[in-house]
């Protein structure tokens, strides 16, 4: 067995809203990370951040995306989410939901009913997963995975992994993907070390959203920085100083041109112009 070595770690990018809903720390690629993440585009957290009750849901108003996935794991306080495939729902804290943009949907994502009315912290992570040229045109797809459907794993004592795409210490990830792709978040109670393994040749990241942890020796502290591990190697070992939230990326590089503009990642800059045209003349739908 060999180990995967820590070949750089960066601290968030940047700090914005999406929409009045979701104050997020943008992990890549604002800060220049992207290719050593390929085939993951994006990743933002939002929060912790305490919101006051409300009447008015707070979020993101309809808007379109194509040619990718978008990713969406509750932590705290939850989501209600409506789509033009006739998909809706609520992402509860534990629950992720796994959608596959592909050929084009509008949607909307906005806090859920209860948290409006009662307030409290919200907290979230979305990633956004690239598409191979094939699968960009495919009819979208939605999954929507509670927190009971995915495997938990006790990898040593204060070590527990939940396993939501990919494989791990023998358990299956639910999530359905186009690529290979591992997500697994990662909690480590202070004093606890564990060793995970990961695909050799695959691109690798380690989030840590917050905590204190060591990575191959190498200390990644504090809230919202990314460490890239290499391609090669299977394994990394990780050690805890402090209770600490992580999420581990892992996917095959999708080694295809990438053209993208706002909510639209395609191969070439004429498929966006194509997207633009299409999303204005109501081709991915409308939401009613
Ligand atoms: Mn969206």
């Amino acid at each position: 067995m060999t180990y995967k070595t820590v070949l750089a770690q960066h601290p968030f990018g940047s700090q914005h809203w999406v929409g009045d809903g979701f104050p997020v720390r943008n992990l890549f690629p604002s800060n220049g990370v992207s290719a050593e993440v390929n085939p993951f585009l994006m990743l933002d957290y939002a929060g912790p951040t305490h919101f006051p009750p409300s009447h008015q849901p707070r979020g993101v108003d309809q808007h379109p995306h194509r040619g990718f996935e978008t990713v969406t794991i509750a932590y705290q306080g939850s989501v209600d989410h409506r789509d033009s495939a006739g998909n809706s729902g609520t992402i509860h804290p534990g629950d992720v939901q796994w959608m596959t943009a592909a050929s084009g949907i509008v949607h909307e994502e906005k806090h859920g009913r209860d948290f409006t009315a009662a307030g409290g912290t919200f907290e979230l992570a979305q990633l956004w997963v690239n598409l191979p040229a094939a699968a960009k045109k495919a009819p979208p797809r939605y999954q929507p995975i509670t927190s009971a459907q995915i495997p938990s794993v006790e990898l040593a004592p204060g070590a527990v992994a939940r396993v939501i795409a990919g494989e791990l210490a023998g358990a299956r990830g639910p999530a359905q993907t186009f690529t290979p792709v591992t997500l697994i978040d990662l909690r480590l109670a202070a004093g606890s070390r564990a060793t995970l393994s990961l695909p050799e040749g695959h691109n690798s990241g380690l989030v840590l959203l917050r905590g204190d942890v060591t990575v191959q020796g190498e200390p990644l502290r504090g809230e919202a920085r990314i460490a890239l591990l290499s391609p090669a190697g299977q394994s990394v070992e990780l050690t805890a100083a402090a209770d600490s939230l992580l999420l581990l990326l892992g996917g095959e590089p999708i080694n295809e041109p990438v053209a993208s503009y706002g909510p639209f990642v395609m191969n070439t800059m004429d498929e966006i112009r194509e997207a633009m045209a299409d999303y204005r003349a109501g081709r991915m739908g409308r939401l009613s």
